[in-house]
């Protein structure tokens, strides 16, 4: 894992970037899985764009709206380097990963998925990589797969095996869990679609912000990807897609931006990605991801998963020891970013409620995904995560309160 250059995080200073943590009360920000924080040069990029340049971009002819496109196109660029696209024209901007899959689901679906074919899933996907797939099987009568886990929250690789077969025109899966945290072993994934014929949809919300991703070496077919989780703004996010097959697909959305010629009754597209930008784009928001991308490679992707992974373990086994306590998902080394754990008798909203008020912010919930929670046999889970600001005090606050909240819930179970 440590290369020649490798630099350990250097959490105080990275902390001075983001002025919500010089706040009176301090704040222990353990939901970055949700939503990461956003540092000052990613909100300065922006501001610069509104204060200085901030005009419509591939249209005017004029300088402001000039330097505005450029910015734009970098920012393009920027991503491309983070995930080691071959060519910049394969980063289509979407809203976020939502968008980016119903992108695919909607256009390389709908032009590719028909009554016989099988769409192979997983327990563990967010909704956002199974409700597009639902609703396409629903227009085409194709047939969804999903593949199980192993009782320790691991993707049964062997039942993945069983259900590709030449009927498998798809597999869609997330690379990191944002419930288990599980890191899926994409690689032996992709090298087993592709062997049945199956193109892959990789969901990387959780993974691109916490650690190296190529595409080239994966040899993915599309990646998905939120700008607000890897430090940049909301708005924005990503999907990437080999180059043959983004220019093979039919448009998503129609309008202004993604034509090449406009008659009464029919049109003619712009290359890719323009045909899949149709209209005004998030101008700030883009630039903003390119500096996100930029602020995160600078710190440096295996030190933030290094130091990620310290304070997963650190958890792991301060909340393991703790009476009452159920943890889901693998061992630390298995996962990442992602800790969900139940406290006995107390309901998930109530721990995250009374870690609230101790100024530690954690996620409460089904996660957007209901089938794993099915699976997992509860209705909800806490959760906590950790990115490249937190520190071990931060994991020491949520065990001090989740011990509080152990006490609390017991005292008033006693004087009822
Ligand atoms: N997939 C995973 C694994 C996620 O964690 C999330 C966000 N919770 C999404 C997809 C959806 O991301 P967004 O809401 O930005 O579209």
């Amino acid at each position: 894992m440590h290369t020649a250059n490798f630099h350990p995080l250097d959490v105080e200073a990275i902390r001075q970037d983001f002025p919500i943590f010089a706040g009176e009360q301090p704040l222990a920000f353990l939901d970055s899985a949700a939503s990461a924080q956003t540092p000052q040069p990613v909100v300065a990029a922006m501001d610069t764009y509104y204060d200085t340049y901030r005009s419509n971009i591939h249209r005017g002819v004029y300088r402001i709206s000039e330097e505005a496109t450029a910015q734009y196109e970098r920012a393009r660029e920027k991503v491309a380097k983070l995930i080691n696209a071959p060519n910049a024209r394969q980063i289509v901007f979407t809203r976020n990963t939502t968008e980016a899959i119903n992108l695919v689901a909607y256009s390389w679906g709908s032009a590719t998925i028909g009554k016989d074919d099988e769409i192979v899933l997983t327990v563990m996907e967010h909704h956002s990589n199974l409700v597009p797939w639902q609703i396409l099987a629903q227009r085409t009568g194709a047939t969804l797969r999903f593949v199980e886990i192993t009782d320790e929250g691991l993707l049964n690789f062997a039942h993945l095996r069983e259900l590709l077969t030449e009927k498998t025109k798809l597999v869609a899966v997330t690379h990191v869990s944002n419930v288990l945290g599980t890191v899926n072993p994409l690689q032996s994934i992709i090298d087993a679609a592709h062997a049945v014929g199956a193109k892959v949809v990789v969901d990387a919300a959780q993974s691109v912000p916490h650690f190296r991703v190529d595409v080239q070496q994966l040899n993915c077919d599309f990646l998905a990807f939120s700008g607000h989780k890897m430090c940049g703004p909301t708005g924005i996010g990503v999907l990437y897609g080999k180059l043959p097959l983004l220019e093979e697909m039919p448009p998503f959305l129609g309008g202004g931006s993604m034509i090449r010629t406009v008659e009464r009754d029919v049109s003619t597209y712009a290359d890719v990605p323009a045909k899949f930008e149709a209209g005004t784009p998030s101008i700030a928001e883009a630039i903003g991801l390119g500096h996100a991308a930029d602020y995160i490679t600078q710190a440096g992707l295996e030190a933030i998963h290094v130091h990620t992974q310290q304070l997963l373990q650190h958890a792991h086994h301060r909340l393991k020891e703790t009476q009452g306590i159920t943890l889901y998902g693998p061992e630390p080394h298995q996962k990442a970013g992602v800790l969900s754990f139940n406290v006995a008798g107390i309901h998930p909203h109530d721990i995250a409620g009374i870690l609230d008020m101790h100024g530690i912010a954690i996620r409460a919930g089904h996660h957007c995904a209901q089938p794993l929670m099915q699976k997992l046999d509860v209705i909800a889970t806490a959760r906590a995560s950790f990115y490249l600001y937190n520190t071990l005090e931060d994991v020491e606050r949520l065990y001090d309160g989740l011990r509080k909240a152990q006490k609390l819930m017991h005292r008033r179970s006693h004087s009822r």
